[in-house]
């Protein structure tokens, strides 16, 4: 039995619209003990808009999204037919693994569009001291997933222009894994993967700017609802197809080995990522690619420079731990070139800061 390798197509049911929320009780009918699982910040955020108090014990995660925090949690809950989650990734992701512990079902409400967090049935674990475990993978998908259009009109923008980023990853990291395979080596599910990703980055490339302007101005349009149903929903199937192929490469090593940089903390999961899609294109000398997307990471604000994410020293010893990191044998670098070296990573790293 091998987790990473068994297709996990995404959550039971997916709900995106305008007055979704308005029939949660509908929805949570058919549940008994039912037990929200949220963070301060997001629970706020969406009684602001809820306007009604949920007749349902509260329980607040501590921000880890750890195995440890979601055990204690289910310890505090004793017993629950569905956890109900509220929140972003990590809460998203502790719902999950408190509704495993409990096993039971999750409902998840995403309060921000910057992930596939709500809808896969996979998790990001980390440590209570914040750093990164594991991917955990889940028996059972998440039984439901809602997404207001309006409620979601909350998102801070730079987060949805980062989930953008990380989003636009599945293309270029499959791509970049699958191009040497042979037709032979394809299976069926890793050609849905990729022709996934492939409508992944049509919608973002042409409806990323107009969907930010909706944001802006507060505004649901086509564009808006196609960009957030992709991120929340289409970014976690191409993973869920085509398996190991379809998860992370090389970007997200250079994302990384970014984290390894106390200036880049401020910087967003997926503005890392951003970045780290140029890093691999220079890596494979695709060139001609990164002219191609060059003027979208400059219309909708994606880094092309480390100097965005206050990395300044980029001499060979400032980005020792950067290269590391990325090249490390249990990262995913590894995916693009099995023999990659830090001097190559180095190295593509100086060609997209002298572009
Ligand atoms: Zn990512």
């Amino acid at each position: 039995m091998n987790l990473n390798d068994e297709v996990r197509p995404g959550g039971n049911r997916y709900v995106s619209g305008t007055e979704v929320l308005k029939d949660l009780p509908n929805y949570l009918a058919q549940f008994n003990q039912v037990a929200v699982v949220t963070g301060n910040k997001s629970y706020r955020v969406f009684n602001d808009f809820y306007q009604k108090e949920l007749d349902f014990p509260v329980y607040r995660y501590e921000g880890s999204a750890s195995y440890e925090n979601a055990q204690e949690i289910a310890d505090q809950i004793g017993q629950a037919d569905v956890i109900l989650g509220i929140g972003g990734g990590r809460v998203m992701d502790t719902a999950k693994l408190t509704a495993e512990n409990l096993n039971c079902d999750v409902v998840l409400i995403p309060t921000l569009i910057s992930n596939c967090a709500p809808f896969t049935p996979i998790t990001a674990v980390y440590y209570p001291n914040r750093t990164f475990r594991c991917m955990g993978f889940q028996n059972r998908a998440p039984y439901l997933t809602l997404v207001d259009w309006e409620f979601l009109l909350k998102t801070p923008v730079d987060y949805f222009v980062a989930g953008i980023g990380d989003t636009l990853a599945k293309w270029y990291e499959i791509t970049g894994i699958t191009d040497t395979l042979n037709a032979d080596q394809k299976t069926a599910y890793t050609r849905l993967g990729i022709a996934c990703a492939k409508e992944i980055a049509a919608i973002l490339l042409e409806d990323s700017q107009n969907a930010i302007q909706s944001l802006e101005q507060q505004e649901i349009s086509p564009a808006f609802t196609r960009v957030t149903d992709t991120i929340i929903a289409l970014a976690g199937e191409t993973g869920g197809f085509a398996v190991s192929y379809g998860r992370s490469a090389g970007a997200h090593a250079v994302h990384d080995g970014l984290s390894y940089l106390e200036n880049t903390h401020e910087a967003l999961h997926g503005e890392k990522v951003a970045y780290g899609i140029l890093v691999q294109l220079a890596y494979t000398h695709d060139f001609d690619k990164i002219t191609e997307v060059y003027p979208f990471y400059e219309m909708i604000g994606l880094p092309t420079k480390l100097a965005q994410m206050n990395v300044t020293d980029i001499s060979e010893e400032g980005l020792a731990p950067v290269v590391k990191q990325a090249a490390a044998e249990d990262d995913t670098f590894r995916m693009i070139d099995p023999a990659v070296t830090e001097e190559e990573i180095f190295a593509a790293i100086q060609a997209v800061e002298a572009l």
